[in-house]
């Protein structure tokens, strides 16, 4: 089978955001091409920095308003959420109107993986996944430890970018063991493009 246009460009994008939403992504693009309409991931994990300088944009800094979210308020602050644009017939990202018909397919095989899709607060290229996990309790670090949720956000926390973040925000106040804390420091040098 033919790999969809959308999908090496995704790749980046997709290879920053957690593992789990990273598959997700992959089989959004293809239900999607097999729908007929070629999407491509054009943002996904974005660091408190980025997210600062996103927020002051029409602002404090020149440029339209993008986000209303402060840093550590969207999910693309804690690897979990990423978005997307149609592409034309070149190959080319666009963006449509809402009305286009190709944003219900768009949305509803990004919802068929599980994922949210931002069209409940206007923000149709964005999709998010955060299994039974509210943004306060992703910026606090906060893993239930009952329940297979528990297994679910002990797996994001080692697969490093939850780690990183909460480390960041709550570093001082999460217990973990010396393993974990050498992944984090791993996961962090990453993020920031130090060298460990
Ligand atoms: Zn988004």
């Amino acid at each position: 089978m033919a790999n969809p246009p959308g999908l090496l460009q995704s790749m980046p994008y997709l290879d920053s955001v957690h593992s789990t939403l990273k598959k997700k992504g992959i089989a959004h693009i293809n239900a999607a091409y097999n729908k007929g309409v070629n999407i491509v991931v054009t943002s996904g994990y974005r660091s408190l920095n980025s997210q600062q300088s996103l927020y002051n944009q029409g602002r404090t800094t020149p440029g339209e308003i993008v986000t209303n979210a402060q840093p550590g308020d969207s999910w693309h602050n804690h690897g979990l959420a990423y978005d997307v644009a149609i592409l034309n017939s070149n190959n080319q990202p666009t963006w449509p109107s809402k009305s286009d018909p190709r944003w219900e397919i768009v949305g509803n095989t990004g919802i068929n993986q599980g994922l949210n899709w931002g069209k409940s607060f206007d923000d149709y290229p964005h999709f998010d996944w955060h299994p039974e996990i509210t943004i306060t309790e992703a910026k606090l670090g906060i893993i239930p430890k009952s329940s297979s949720i528990g297994q679910v956000l002990g797996g994001l926390f080692i697969s490093g970018f939850m780690a990183a973040i909460w480390y960041n925000l709550n570093y001082p106040n999460t217990r973990i063991n010396r393993k974990v804390n050498k992944e984090i420091t791993k996961a962090v040098n990453k993020l920031t493009g130090r060298s460990a």
